[in-house]
């Protein structure tokens, strides 16, 4: 299995002025500023019901939905009484054909993704307007809505009761940024404040993606090669394993090796942003259990851990990081409200059924 790729870094979900409930947050706004903090994707999801269902009328008709330094991916939030889904493509879709549909059975949902060809991610699991679909429609989850973490504990929760059942489904996380700063002060609304709490990149997404596409980028968040992050500054977790026993960490987020019974080697490695010399710890889930918790060396960044996979179960392992947020000084306020929570990866799963 070829290991080539690029870890990119971006926002699954956002909503621009084609949203009715946005305020002062145009798409030139929004791709500004991710073009100014480096980010190299972006999803704008603008609620398909705002405008019945005729998105590519309208958020992808928009002028300013261009960027030379963005990948922009066509999508839009399925906005239905049971509940919200991101719909995510590499190329326009038949967005219509899904609003149209909303309230059709579930079999009958599975069918019109596969023929549209679209990633369906399933949001805010247990939010007010939570996931009221099936899990087995889903290609991703979103795990962390907002900067806000204390509240997503539950989509987490959700998330591991999936990875329990038997299900590996990649997981994510979207801001779901409705507001950007007026011009004026003076225009400011009872949401202004949440533009400088909540915007691109709280939480930002990682991928590790076979290439610097679209299509690349949607198969790895699928495949779970992804963590998020509380701000595109915080270290960017990786967790790693050597299952064969031949002293290569051969297993990256999303893979699924055969459990033979001998201990396997784990690590955890932090890279890019964060806090020099800060004291991260690494909380290991195992099976929806916690496991143990380990300090990351502030040197190497790195923590060790081993473990013997059941041989007759399944079994899944992940990481949450905790520690000092890194500073994100256009969004000042999200750093609180992502309290002590930094990153999270996605699973590394032993005996898992890639047929299930
Ligand atoms: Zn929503
Ligand atoms: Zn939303």
């Amino acid at each position: 299995m070829g290991r080539e790729g690029i870890w990119l870094k971006g926002d699954f979900h956002l909503h621009s002025r084609h949203s009715s409930d946005s305020s002062h947050n145009p798409v030139e706004k929004i791709i500004g500023f991710a073009e100014a903090h480096g980010f190299d994707y972006l999803a704008i999801t603008d609620h398909d019901v705002h405008v019945a269902g005729d998105v590519a009328g309208h958020t992808w008709a928009d002028p300013a939905y261009r960027s030379e330094k963005l990948l922009l991916f066509y999508g839009a939030e399925l906005t239905a009484p049971r509940g919200h889904a991101n719909i995510l493509s590499a190329e326009p879709y038949n967005h219509q054909r899904v609003f149209d549909h909303r309230n059709a059975r579930d079999w009958d949902l599975l069918t019109l993704k596969r023929d549209l060809g679209i990633h369906w991610s399933a949001n805010h699991p247990v939010t007010s307007n939570h996931y009221g679909f099936s899990f087995d429609i889903a290609d991703s989850i979103e795990i962390w809505n907002t900067s806000v973490w204390p509240k997503n504990a539950a989509n987490v929760r959700v998330w591991d009761n999936m990875l329990l059942s038997g299900r590996m489904i990649g997981a994510r996380g979207g801001s779901d940024a409705h507001h950007g700063l007026p011009e004026d002060p003076a225009d400011a609304t009872p949401w202004t404040p949440e533009a400088t709490a909540n915007y691109v990149g709280t939480p930002t997404t990682w991928v590790f993606a076979a290439e610097r596409t679209k299509t690349a980028i949607l198969a790895a968040l699928c495949a779970g090669r992804a963590c998020i992050c509380a701000n595109p500054y915080n270290p960017r977790v990786a967790l790693v394993a050597d299952a064969d026993g031949d002293g290569t960490m051969e297993m990256m987020m999303g893979d699924n090796a055969p459990a033979t019974g001998r201990p396997v080697q784990f690590e955890i490695r932090l890279s890019e942003g964060g806090i020099a010399g800060a004291a991260y710890q690494a909380h290991i889930i195992k099976n929806r259990q916690p496991f143990a918790t380990v300090a990351i060396d502030p040197q190497t960044r790195i923590a060790r851990f081993s473990d013997i996979p059941a041989q007759d179960a399944t079994s899944y392992y992940r990481v949450e990081i905790d520690g000092p947020q890194a500073i994100y000084a256009d969004i000042p306020y999200s750093m609180a409200q992502s309290a002590q929570k930094v990153a999270l990866s996605n699973p590394l799963y032993f005996n898992y059924d890639p047929d299930f």
